[in-house]
C-alpha cells in the first residue's frame, strides 16, 4: 500500500502564520496542471519494487490514499481535478477505496463547488475552518469569515459528504478560554467526524513573526498554550473523539489514512513543488518555486534533490513520527529493522523520561503520556540517534 500527495501552491490570500509553500498569484495554474501531468508521468516508476522499472506497466504499489493538500487545492476546478485523476489512472493502481482527500477552504464551498467536488473521485474533504470565531479569523488573516466556517460543514454534509475532518488552532491571541472550549463543541455539534488541531506558533519569515516582533500581536505565553491543550485533550475524550496522534483526533474507524501511512513508515510519492516522497530508502524534496518547477518539467527534467537516508536517519524518523502516536514506538520493529545496538540506545535514552512520567512502557512499546505529550518533539530528540549523516544527491 502506498499513497500519492498533491501539492497545489496557489492560494487566495497569505494566512499570517503560514509557512507552506504557495503564490497568491494564479496566473500559472494552468501551466502548473501541464506541469504537473509530466511529473506523474515522469514519476511513475519511483513506487516500483523490481529492479527493472517499467516500459509500459503500471506501478506495482497499490494506492490506497490520494491527499490534495496546499496551498488550497479547492482553487482547482473540477475540470483540473478530473485531467489530475485521468493522469493518476494511466500510471498507477489506485484501490477502488482509495481514500481520497481535498483540503477545502469555507469560502471556496459554495454549493455549486460542493456538487462539483461529489462528482469527482474525492471522498474526503479537510476543511480549514481553524476558528469559529471572526476577530480569530482576522487576527489571522483567513479569507473565510465564522459564518462561511459553519455554512461548508453543513453544506457539505447536506450533499453526502460523510467524511469530513476539519482544522482548529488554539492559543491564538484573541482566543480565550471559554472561546477555545465553543470553538470544540461548535466542532462535536457539527459531528464531524475528524478534528486535526494544532497551536498556533510563530515561525520564522511570516508577517505574524513581524507582527510579534513589532508589538502589534502579542505573542501568547506558554502557560496558556499549555491550558489550552490539556482543554483539547480533555473535551476531546468526554466527546469519544481518539487522539491517534498528538494533534489528531477522530471517531473510531475514521482514522486518516494517508496521515497514518505516513506515521506507519508506508512509501508514498509527492508532486507539485515543495511536495516530499518517500521508498523506503531515500526521499526526495520538489523545489519549492512554482515557475522552476513548470520551467524544469517543460524541458523533462524532474526538479528534486535527493536524500539517501542512512540507518540513524530512519531511525530518528521513526522515534519521530511514532512516538507521536497512540500506536507508540516499538521496540522489536527497532531491534529487528535497526539491530540491537539501536534498540539498547532507545532504551537508555528513554529510561529519564520514563523516570519522569513523561514515557510509559507497555509490553515492548514506549508511549507519551499527557505530561509527555506537551514535550514530544524534545523527548522525540532525545532519543534521536548521534550519528546522523546526511548523503545529499542534485539531480
Ligand atoms: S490557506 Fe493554507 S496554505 Fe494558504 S496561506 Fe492560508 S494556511 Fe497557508
Amino acid at each position: 500500500m502506498a499513497g500519492i500527495y498533491i501539492h497545489i501552491p496557489f492560494c487566495k490570500q497569505a494566512c499570517h502564520y503560514c509557512d507552506f509553500h504557495f503564490s497568491t498569484s494564479l496566473k500559472n495554474k494552468d501551466s502548473f496542471i501541464i506541469a504537473l501531468k509530466k511529473e506523474i508521468e515522469l514519476q511513475k516508476d519511483y513506487l516500483i519494487k523490481t529492479d527493472t522499472p517499467s516500459l509500459n506497466k503500471k506501478n506495482d504499489e497499490i494506492i490506497n490514499t490520494i491527499y490534495f493538500g496546499g496551498g488550497t487545492p479547492s482553487l482547482l476546478s473540477q475540470s483540473d481535478l478530473m485531467t489530475i485523476f485521468h493522469e493518476l489512472n494511466k500510471y498507477y493502481n489506485i484501490s477502488p477505496s482509495a481514500e481520497i482527500t481535498l483540503e477545502a477552504n469555507p469560502d471556496d464551498l459554495t454549493s455549486k463547488k460542493i456538487k462539483e467536488l461529489f462528482d469527482t473521485p474525492v471522498n474526503r474533504l479537510s476543511i480549514g475552518i481553524q476558528s469559529f470565531y471572526d476577530e480569530d479569523l482576522k487576527l489571522m488573516n483567513r479569507a473565510h469569515n465564522s459564518q462561511e466556517a459553519l455554512r461548508s460543514v453543513k453544506a457539505s454534509q447536506d450533499k453526502g459528504f460523510e467524511n469530513i475532518t476539519i482544522d482548529l488552532i488554539y492559543s491564538i491571541p484573541s482566543l480565550t478560554n471559554e472561546k477555545w472550549i465553543h470553538n470544540l463543541h461548535t466542532a462535536f455539534n457539527l459531528e464531524v467526524k475528524h478534528i486535526s488541531s494544532y497551536c498556533l506558533t510563530v515561525e520564522p519569515k511570516t508577517a505574524l513573526e513581524y507582527l510579534v516582533k513589532t508589538g502589534k500581536i502579542k505573542n501568547v505565553e506558554e502557560e496558556k498554550s499549555v491550558e489550552h491543550f490539556e482543554i483539547m485533550l480533555s473535551e476531546m475524550r468526554k466527546n469519544n473523539f481518539i487522539q491517534y496522534e498528538i494533534s489528531n483526533f477522530c471517531k473510531e474507524n475514521f482514522y486518516s489514512k494517508h496521515n497514518s501511512n505516513y506515521w506507519l513508515k508506508e512509501n508514498y510519492i509527492g508532486f507539485g513543488p515543495s511536495a516530499h516522497s518517500y521508498n523506503g530508502s531515500s526521499r526526495q524534496f520538489n523545489i519549492s518555486n512554482n515557475i522552476l518547477y513548470i520551467q524544469s518539467l517543460e524541458n523533462k527534467k524532474l526538479p528534486f534533490e535527493q536524500e539517501i537516508l542512512t540507518a540513524s536517519q530512519l531511525y530518528n524518523e521513526y522515534v519521530l513520527t511514532s512516538i507521536r502516536t497512540m500506536w507508540g514506538t516499538d521496540l522489536n520493529y527497532i531491534e529487528t529493522c535497526f539491530g540491537l545496538d539501536y534498540f539498547l540506545y532507545c532504551m537508555n535514552e528513554a529510561k529519564k523520561f520514563i523516570a519522569s512520567g513523561e514515557i510509559i512502557q507497555k509490553e515492548n512499546k514506549l508511549f507519551l503520556t499527557d505530561k509527555g505529550k506537551l514535550f514530544a518533539d524534545k523527548i522525540a530528540a532525545a532519543l534521536f540517534h548521534i550519528n546522523y549523516k546526511k548523503t545529499s544527491v542534485n539531480k
